[in-house]
């Protein structure tokens, strides 16, 4: 795709901040509707492929997939007991990248922590900057909210409910179903709407056994719904249907572009149009304000490569450089008019910022399948999906709202077991053996939208291009814990209901940010003095302003947020276009 050169003596329809599951869907719906689109990323357009290398063997690699010795991703323990910025301590290692860095194939695709540190609590923090952001190396759990979400206040009295229903929402689901593709299996379940589905994966024997075993619990387990195309799409080019090739359990995305990512999924396609012009290497430094309208009138930025700095204009602008640096970008531009930064007249920018609980954890083995033949169970891009089962018609006494499981079993190209005692032909039988029984299943929990954590700007610290950082204020509270304990309690319940045998069983919380579904920083709502955005995502106090990655949620939900991303993102840009067809903007 060749990019174009940026026109700055031109005034573009609308200015997109950001390429990911947001700036490309803007992009992709802008440009449909005849606009002249200007997308800027700050990271480079990276040759995404020969970074993937879905297909290649581990021995095949230098260092059999993982860092050279001179970079270093940060693990856990490490997160636990430093607090960011990830300077001191980690002097001898010439690339620091985040814990998803942690691989040959995500160490350029991630950011390298000591061009963009960030301050404040213990905070997980991963930033993809490239074209594409984080969707190159997302999970494809894709999954749907449902008014157990949006209007969660009105059945348990906390936070604020959206100001939109599932039937607002739900055209748009089924439009990015069908632009993008998703496989998975109906349910009809009130609390996770089921998508249009293409042809589904198949459970293995294991989830199998877990899924009946937990029926009679009325608990609901459904394959893996991964925002994959399965069956191909005949009007996207740039994508293949998946293979199967089971490549997508390593962490990196997909190669042949089945799994969904931006710019195959959404930019290409926009740029096809003729409406739109990208330029990567683009850093937003502030949104600039006309001071006698008080709009938005364009973006400052920075190449990120030569340092030069520019302005463009444009009728609208359009933030979507994911919730936390969507914040930081509105906190930046202050002004005149808007002291407290751009959008912020109820001083909720930053605030009520939410994400998923994680860690609680349970392993086993269905017993019956050790020593039997090996299946066909690899080269899928997921497992399975346990519903959320807390807080629907009953209430708990501990905690609000829910939680799901991710797992998967099966036989698989690089099995599991391998990290079990022993050597030698003996060992490797053993692994042979055990293999296709061994089952694992992790919880994701809703973080309660609290507004007490948040983030604002370090008034100290700033990143290589001299842009001040971000600074967490930020714990998971007592709701979160006590969700912890029950979450390790039913995995193993679950567990011993099936017959599976045990092996391993964990509450143990992991740092905030490990989910990477942060939310929830310029919420909307329809209340100005309570929320940043109104239900098309628009700044309630500047209306040429529009804000349409994960800031805008209310609550996080359970589930994973990418699908929701991108449904209300094409609803808000269809009422943007709408709106500046009428001069409204
Ligand atoms: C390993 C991993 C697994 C995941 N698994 C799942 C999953 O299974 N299901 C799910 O729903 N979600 C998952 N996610 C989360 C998912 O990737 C995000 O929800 C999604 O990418 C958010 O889209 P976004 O556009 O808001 O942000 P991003 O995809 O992060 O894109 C933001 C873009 O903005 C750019 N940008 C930032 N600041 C600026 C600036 N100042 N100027 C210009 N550009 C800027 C960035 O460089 C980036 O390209 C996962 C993420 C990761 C990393
Ligand atoms: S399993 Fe499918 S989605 Fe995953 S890497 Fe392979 S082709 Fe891509």
């Amino acid at each position: 795709m060749a990019e174009q050169e940026v026109d700055l003596s031109k005034k573009y329809d609308a200015v997109i901040i950001g390429s990911g599951a947001a700036g490309g869907m803007a992009a992709h719906v802008l440009t449909t509707h005849g606009l002249q689109v200007l997308l800027l990323e700050a990271g480079k357009k990276l040759n995404i492929e020969q970074e993937l290398r879905s297909m290649e063997w581990p021995y095949d690699n230098a260092h059999r997939g993982g860092l050279p010795p001179s970079s270093h991703s940060i693990n856990h323990n490490e997160y636990t007991i430093r607090r960011p910025p990830f300077g001191p301590g980690f002097e001898k290692s010439k690339n620091l990248y985040s814990y998803i860095g942690s691989t040959d194939y995500t160490k350029n695709i991630v950011v390298n922590e000591r061009e963009n540190p960030y301050t404040g609590t213990n905070y997980a923090w991963v930033r993809a900057r490239c074209l594409g952001g984080k969707t190159n190396i997302w999970g494809r759990l894709a999954l749907r909210l449902s008014d157990y979400d949006f209007k969660a206040k009105d059945r348990d009295g906390f936070g604020e409910n959206w100001p939109i229903s599932y039937s607002d929402i739900a055209p748009y689901y089924d439009k990015v179903d069908l632009y993008l593709g998703i496989t998975g299996v109906k349910e009809n379940l009130p609390y996770l709407p089921d998508s249009i589905f293409q042809r589904p994966t198949k459970l293995n024997c294991a989830e199998v056994t877990l899924k009946q075993g937990i029926q009679k619990m009325g608990r609901v387990l459904t394959q893996y719904r991964a925002g994959v195309t399965s069956d191909g799409l005949k009007h996207n080019k740039y994508r293949s249907r998946c293979y199967g090739r089971g490549a997508c359990e390593r962490k990196g995305g997909c190669d042949i572009h089945a799994a969904f990512d931006s710019p195959t999924g959404l930019i290409y396609p926009a740029m096809d149009t003729g409406n739109l012009t990208l330029r990567t290497n683009s850093t937003a430094r502030e949104i600039t304000v006309d001071p006698d309208t008080g709009k938005a009138s364009g973006v400052h930025f920075t190449d990120s490569q030569t340092m030069k700095d520019y302005t463009v204009r444009a009728k609208v602008v359009i933030v979507a450089a994911s919730t936390l640096e969507s914040a930081r970008l509105l906190l930046l531009s202050k002004s005149r008019l808007y002291p407290n930064g751009l959008a912020n007249s109820s001083g909720h920018v930053g605030h009520n910022f939410c994400e998923h609980i994680m860690g609680p954890f349970v392993a086993g083995q269905v017993t019956d399948l050790v020593g039997k033949p090996p299946t066909l169970d690899d080269g899928r891009p997921g497992g399975f999906y346990l519903t959320r089962f807390r807080n629907l018609a009953e209430k708990h006494p501990n905690f609000i709202r829910g939680y799901g499981f991710e797992g998967g079993s099966g036989a698989s190209m690089f099995p599991p077991g391998t990290d079990n005692p022993g050597f030698g032909a003996s060992f490797k039988e053993e692994i042979r053996r055990n293999q296709g029984s061994y089952i694992a299943m992790g919880a994701f929990g809703e973080v309660l939208a609290r507004y007490e954590n948040y983030v604002d700007l370090d008034p100290v610290v700033k990143d290589k291009w001299g842009i001040p950082a971000l600074r967490f204020h930020y714990k998971f509270g007592d709701n979160e814990h006590r969700m912890a304990v029950d979450m390790k309690e039913t995995a193993q319940e679950m567990f011993e209901a099936a017959g599976l045998k045990i092996i391993f069983v964990s509450d143990r919380v992991l740092t905030e940010g490990w989910s990477i579904h942060e939310l929830g920083t310029a919420r909307m709502g329809n209340d100005p003095k309570k929320s940043v955005l109104n239900q098309f995502q628009q700044s309630h106090d500047v209306k040429n302003l529009f804000v349409v990655d994960g800031s805008a949620f209310v609550n996080a939900s359970c589930q994973n947020p990418t699908w929701t991303i991108m449904a209300l993102c094409w609803r808000s840009c269809d009422y943007l276009a709408d709106q500046l067809a009428k001069n409204e903007l």
